[in-house]
């Protein structure tokens, strides 16, 4: 993005709630740009990975040439914000994945998709996220994965009254249970963009 200050986000478009995200990122000043193949992955300063459903994102990836190019910009350090489905494919470990299901990794953690089971399919709650600063974030899930293990390189950005893990970071990976794409509150998006401005400076 050279000589300008408007970053070119990409969002991952094969499948979810990627046109929410384009949304959230346009209010805050960003180019976006819907990412279906290598080339357009490879104009992007920053890249989302919507929520939907991981195991479908996975085969499409894979499907569409996707995935290699993908690990390798992750790997070289491509700031990238995963929401629900994306954390659990921006996760190193997966459990509770369909039969070879794959995940992208870079986030030193394992997560256990759909971990609140039926009963609870979809909530609702404020989280502290000292991060984001003093004012709680409303967090909703919608079959969420959780954060079971934070592995050494990652670090907890938040979490549920009872200890579960929701949000992520690592350098320029950060992923969060949760859906901010849904809500209005845009500390999360706009956070992710000032690893993306960092980054593509
Ligand atoms: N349960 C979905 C999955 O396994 C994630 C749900 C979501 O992204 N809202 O991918």
């Amino acid at each position: 993005m050279a000589g300008s200050s408007k970053p070119h986000v990409g969002v991952l478009a094969l499948q979810g709630d990627f046109r929410e995200h384009a949304l959230v990122l346009r209010e805050l000043g960003a180019d976006v740009i819907h990412v279906r193949r290598p080339e357009e992955l490879a104009a992007v300063d920053g890249l989302v990975l919507p929520g939907g459903e991981s195991s479908v994102q996975d085969k499409l990836s894979r499907t569409f040439g996707l995935a290699e190019p993908l690990k390798q910009a992750i790997a070289s350090g491509l700031p990238v914000y995963g929401t629900c489905a994306g954390l659990i494919l921006l996760a190193d470990r997966i459990l509770d994945g369909i039969t070879g299901q794959q995940t992208l990794g870079g986030l030193d953690v394992s997560v256990r998709r759909n971990a609140f089971g039926s009963q609870l399919d979809s909530f609702e709650t404020d989280l502290d996220v000292p991060a984001l600063g003093d004012e709680p974030v409303h967090a909703v899930f919608i079959r969420a994965p959780v954060v079971e293990k934070v592995g050494p390189q990652a670090t907890r950005l938040a979490s549920l009254d009872d200890g579960q893990v929701v949000a992520v970071e690592q350098g320029n990976l950060l992923g969060t249970a949760f859906h901010p794409e849904v809500t209005g509150d845009i500390r999360f998006h706009a956070y992710f963009l000032d690893k993306v401005r960092a980054h593509a400076h």
